[in-house]
């Protein structure tokens, strides 16, 4: 500390109801760099109070105090914890060790505050307890020590950051008077060595006597001041060679790493295991609720679409639409208002969301066909009605060889495969019956008959034993010849269409469309909208229990928090002492908070995803019980599922965190200290 400490008329009082009461009433006192001094004077005289204005703890009322070329009168927040943090050394009555660090660990403390890594800390406090006598006791805990042993470790923390003043408040006051007599020896051979400025408040005349300067209060006011044994002028003439300390004062270090504040959050909790594992209880609760209600909602909704769009929910059913005749007869003809012609299906099939514009046209009732094969086989068959053939109830319609006639407009056969069973030569395939010419005979019922050329394009599964499936331009033909009308299409056009949209989402735009243009759209739509709002209710449902439970985890993780607070505030006020900002005291309180809600998380993500699990196999033993089988996964825990989850629980914990941290941060260090 190259400049001198300027305290001028230096004034605390305390508002006691409408009196003030003055603990320090005017304090003038320069003390050099170098010096030790001693702080002594009757109890209540204002020397605790002094010492925690030098240590900017606490701030004047008046006055001026100027510590190193720092205005700490008028310094902020930032400034005095910067200064505590960088260029100053605390000694406690009551050693104030944090109880759950080891020797090693509280002496590097300091350290840490200042940003520095655990390996390279750990190091130089251990080295640092040698010197002190406690090389053999560096990971024991405090609890673990005798007074005079945690006091030597309270120094060495004081001492490890290099600081340029060390403030100690009654550091004997707790010990017997040969330990004490130790400590003082200790502190006395640092000043001399090292050149630290010491400022140590006593009562005891025996500890005021290592010191070289004693100064006497006595109602907040400097009684007297007297130089014992000082010899600052050979002090300060040698300062240039034994006063620079080994490790260089960095000015405005980085601060306290997240990783160590992670380190000290997980620490924390492992002191309240019980506690804390039944505040995260809450969470864990509350997050099994919400991803099994999620995981439900995915599983079963990809499973009912699944199962719509195996019946084709893509699919718009489109008739022409009949117009309402005002007379009503019996006998006259339906009329469509408009045919579904060749014309109007390429302008369904260019509306927007449109994929494929499949027509269908059915042949006329009593038509006969016999299917002619080129080694002059004759075979009656039956014909499937359009658009059979496309869907599946029952799963038999799998493609055995060659392609199907689905969708768009086809032409040829596809043989069921009793039919191609039949006519297969010994040694020969299904596929050696595709691409062979066949032709298809038509009677009418007066007995004329007419032969259409076709080919076989494909076989497939079917029940019947003599079904095919027959193309669009064959039924074409056989409906013109039928009904003798060559342009039956453009004039009546198509029985209905089935029209496939691109997916799911166009559908209701699709079917407006049609709509427009005077045709009869139909599609599952409607079914699958009374399905999504029985499952929206049931998520809703779920979804009320999972945020209540979460709710009540938060009110939880608050309340632990708090507890926590309460207990801890001497330490809180500790850390404060040996320089952590507020924004790190609260930062430590979040996220321990925080990490509350995410092991919770993970917890409850874990059991959530087990239990869907088990209802998911209780839910197909019951199904296949009750014959239904076929069935997918009902639970479906997506990754942004388990991912959102997670971060969700955290975020509970952090936001539960919020109030006791911001609280722990405004804690007052000097009652945070006094506290017991
Ligand atoms: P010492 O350390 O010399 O015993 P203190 O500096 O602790 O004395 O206290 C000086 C005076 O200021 C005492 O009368 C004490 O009661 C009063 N005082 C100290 N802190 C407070 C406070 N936070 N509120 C009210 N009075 C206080
Ligand atoms: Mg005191």
């Amino acid at each position: 500390m190259p400049n001198p400490i300027r305290i001028s008329n230096l004034e605390r009082h305390f508002m006691r109801g409408e009196t003030a009461v003055y603990a320090l009433h005017g304090v003038d006192l320069t003390i050099q760099p170098g010096e030790f001094v001693a702080l002594v004077g009757p109890s209540g005289s204002g020397k605790s109070t002094l010492l925690n204005l030098l240590g900017g703890l606490d701030r004047p009322s008046g006055g001026e105090l100027w510590l190193n070329g720092l205005a700490l009168h008028s310094a902020d927040d930032k400034q005095r914890t910067r200064h505590r943090r960088e260029q100053l050394g605390f000694i406690f009555q009551s050693f104030n060790l944090l109880p759950k660090l080891t020797a090693l660990e509280n002496t590097a403390v300091p350290l840490m505050l200042n940003g520095v890594p655990k390996a390279e800390r750990e190091a130089r406090a251990a080295a640092l307890l040698e010197k002190v006598g406690l090389g053999h006791r560096l990971h024991h805990y405090p609890t673990e020590l005798s007074g005079g042993e945690q006091q030597r470790v309270a120094i060495a923390r004081a001492l490890i950051h290099n600081p340029a003043l060390i403030l100690a408040d009654e550091p004997t006051g707790n010990l017997d008077s040969a330990t004490g007599a130790e400590v003082m020896a200790l502190l006395q051979q640092l000043n001399q060595e090292q050149g630290i400025t010491l400022i140590v408040v006593t009562h005891d005349e025996e500890v005021a006597a290592y010191a070289h300067r004693i100064v006497k209060l006595r109602d907040g006011r400097v009684e007297d001041d007297r130089v014992t044994r000082w010899q600052g002028d050979k002090v300060t003439d040698d300062s240039s060679v034994t006063l620079s300390p080994p490790h260089p004062v960095t000015l405005s270090t980085p601060g306290l790493p997240f990783r160590d504040i992670i380190r000290s959050a997980l620490g924390n909790l492992r002191r309240r295991p019980v506690r804390n594992v039944l505040t995260a209880a809450g969470v864990v609760i509350g997050i099994i609720t919400l991803v099994a209600m999620v995981s439900f909602g995915v599983g079963v909704q990809k499973e009912v679409q699944r199962n719509f769009e195996t019946i084709g929910l893509e699919n718009i059913f489109v008739n022409p639409l009949f117009a309402e005749t005002d007379e009503f007869d019996p006998f006259a003809p339906p009329e469509p208002e408009r045919a579904l012609t060749p014309t109007a299906v390429s302008e369904i099939a260019q509306l927007p969301g449109v994929k494929i514009v499949t027509p269908i046209l059915d042949l006329p009732r009593g038509v006969n066909v016999t299917l002619l094969m080129a080694d002059e086989q004759v075979i009656p068959v039956r014909i499937t009605e359009g658009g059979e053939g496309r869907f599946s109830f029952g799963g038999t319609n799998d493609l055995l060889a060659g392609q199907s006639i689905d969708e768009g407009e086809t032409q040829g056969i596809v043989l069921s495969n009793g039919l191609a069973d039949t006519l297969l030569a010994p040694e020969q395939t299904y596929a050696d019956l595709i691409g062979q010419a066949v032709a298809l005979q038509a009677e009418l019922p007066r007995g004329e008959s007419q032969q259409f050329p076709s080919r076989i394009v494909g076989v497939r599964e079917s029940f019947g034993s003599r079904t095919i499936d027959l193309g669009l331009a064959e039924r074409a033909a056989i409906t013109t010849w039928w009904f003798g009308q060559p342009d039956l299409l453009e004039t009546e056009g198509y029985d209905r269409l089935i029209v496939r949209a691109e997916n799911l989402g166009s559908v209701t735009a699709v079917i407006e469309a049609i709509d427009e243009m005077d045709f009869a759209p139909q599609s599952f739509e409607a079914i699958l909208d009374v399905a999504n709002q029985v499952l929206s209710l049931l998520q809703a449902l779920l979804g009320s229990v999972g945020a209540l439970a979460l709710l009540v985890a938060a009110l939880g993780v608050a309340n632990t928090m708090l507890m926590a607070i309460y207990e801890r505030t001497r330490e809180i006020g500790v850390l404060k002492a040996l320089g952590a900002s507020r924004r790190e005291i609260r930062l430590l309180f979040m996220v321990e908070a925080g990490l509350i809600g995410l092991i919770g998380g993970f917890v409850g993500l874990i059991l959530g995803a087990l239990l869907g699990r088990l209802v998911d196999y209780i839910a197909h033993w019951y199904l296949i019980e009750e014959g239904v089988t076929g069935v997918g996964l009902l639970s479906v825990i997506p990754p942004w599922l388990a991912l959102g989850a997670l971060a969700f629980a955290a975020l509970i914990g952090i936001l539960a965190g919020l109030y006791p941290a911001a609280r722990a941060a405004r804690l007052d260090p000097v009652s945070a200290l006094r506290h017991e």
